[in-house]
């Protein structure tokens, strides 16, 4: 059984409480509980990062690797899961029959600050929309810090930072660990396929998770969301949305909300719009003017003045593997989007090219269905360079639409191959559509390699 909210999870009564996991969202977790005083046990099945052995230690927390001991776990009050970690493993479906809740580092973390949360969540964009809000709250001199997925856990900063905003990236294995969180403004970036293999292949779980971002708001606050997104207005149509709409497309006109007209970028909030060219964004791609008016939108709610909301979307200097330009060789330019890590932001990279492709794909496949590819390949890649362990649905699905198709098995071979067999106005692009976890560490790991081989060149 899961908790609920009518279970108590009063902070004053549960005095125990264990943490599975201990990467970045566990050991943090436990250095704040640790600080409230709690008594703390950590528990991991694999083998624990020096990093977080040395903060747990720091903070005088008991842990334990490489196993669980279910008489530890089960005398807990209250559980905190890290999110890498599914439902269905044993330690987890015993927890659920002893009925003890389960709650994430962020639901937890969040009642022990009384700062304003900007909360972003979404299938893509998350890590792009969380740095450029951030980016802009700093310029505009706000004491912020960054959560979530990226950086520094929400927990340890709670822990041992004292900031009035935390802009938080949520991914919808957080959110379903969290029921009495609130967010002051949320982001809903897109709901599109991805992690089906953590929600039994149903998309409609996964959508109710990325939903959850907007439980417990009410009135006084926003909401942020893309009204071009199917599947966000779908869910919509279910709910009484309480929290105040303010909705960005490139499509429709919104009033409050932003929208694009006759290349300028517009933000319209209480009737007082904000407005630049398009082009002077320094996101490019459609998919980045989404996060751009997404940022915007959440840089207006907090009364952050035009200038900077101007500088700020102008200078940002964008996220590592994500659309990040590498070299530019014989006028062939280089880019990495190892994060490209399923279909949908894959197809949003080649949408954005505007010059002839050799794209570099695949990976480890989570069960991927490449048919929405299938446009942009035939119109603009001439080449596609599959590197992967098993590279045989890649080939099937595109062999005869790329007039030339190679497989490779590393990446120095995929630049290599690469460099040979582009065109002087080219772009080579790393944009996987699939995990990493076959050949490399993870995608950083990809990016690094891929920008590794393009400098050695
Ligand atoms: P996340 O944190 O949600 O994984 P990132 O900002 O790290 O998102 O970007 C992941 C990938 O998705 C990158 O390849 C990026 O180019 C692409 N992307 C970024 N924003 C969007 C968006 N709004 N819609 C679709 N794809 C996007």
């Amino acid at each position: 059984m899961k908790v609920d909210d009518t279970m108590n999870i009063d902070k004053e009564i549960n005095r125990r409480i264990v943490i599975i996991g201990a990467g970045e969202s566990g050991a943090g977790a436990a250095a704040l509980a640790a600080r409230q005083g709690f008594e703390v046990f950590v528990s991991d099945a694999g083998a624990i990062r020096p990093e977080y052995r040395e903060l747990m230690d720091r903070y005088h927390v008991l842990y334990e690797e490489g196993g669980h001991t279910m008489e530890m776990i089960l005398s807990a009050d209250e559980i905190i899961k890290s999110p890498g970690i599914p439902d269905t493993a044993p330690v987890i479906r015993a927890i659920h029959d002893a009925q003890i809740p389960v709650i994430s580092e962020i639901e937890f973390a969040a009642r022990y600050t009384g700062a304003k949360k900007i909360c972003i969540t979404g299938s893509n964009g998350k890590t792009t929309t969380a740095s450029l809000v951030c980016y802009m709250m700093q310029q505009a001199g706000m004491r912020v810090g960054l959560a979530g997925n990226v950086g520094k856990s929400f927990a340890l900063q709670v822990a041992e930072e004292n900031y009035d905003f935390y802009v938080i990236e949520l991914s919808s294995f957080q959110l379903e660990g969290m029921y009495r969180f609130k967010a002051d403004i949320a982001i809903l970036l897109n709901i599109t396929p991805d992690h089906l293999d953590r929600y039994d292949y149903s998309f409609q779980k996964y959508a109710d998770a990325k939903m959850r971002i907007l439980q417990n708001m009410t009135r006084e606050e926003h909401f942020i969301f893309c009204s071009n997104d199917e599947i966000t207005i779908r869910e919509l149509e279910n709910i009484v949305l309480a929290a105040q709409a303010l909705p960005f497309s490139d499509e429709e006109k919104h009033s409050p909300g932003a929208y694009v007209e006759d290349g300028m970028f517009n933000i319209d909030f209480h009737n007082d719009i904000f407005s630049m060219p398009v082009g002077d964004l320094s996101l490019q791609g459609r998919h980045n003017i989404y996060n751009s008016m997404a940022a915007g939108i959440a840089g207006r709610v907090l009364e952050i003045r035009k200038e900077y909301i101007r500088m700020a979307l102008t200078t940002f200097p964008g996220v590592e593997h994500r659309l990040e330009r590498v070299l530019k060789i014989r006028d062939v330019e280089y880019i990495n989007d190892s994060k490209a890590t399923n279909v949908n932001s894959a197809w949003y990279a080649l949408e954005s090219m505007k010059t002839p492709v050799v794209w570099i794909a695949g990976g480890t496949d989570k069960g991927n269905d490449y048919s929405l590819l299938l446009g942009p390949v035939k119109e603009k890649v001439h080449t596609l360079i599959c590197l992967g362990r098993d590279n045989s649905k890649l080939m099937k699905s595109f062999g005869e639409l790329a007039p030339q198709c190679v497989e490779v098995h590393s990446m120095a071979d995929a630049v290599r191959m690469a460099y040979k067999l582009s065109r002087p106005g080219d772009t080579v692009l790393l944009s996987p559509a699939c995990a990493s976890f076959d050949l490399f560490h993870n995608y950083e790991d990809r990016g690094q390699q891929f920008k590794q081989c393009v400098r050695e060149l």
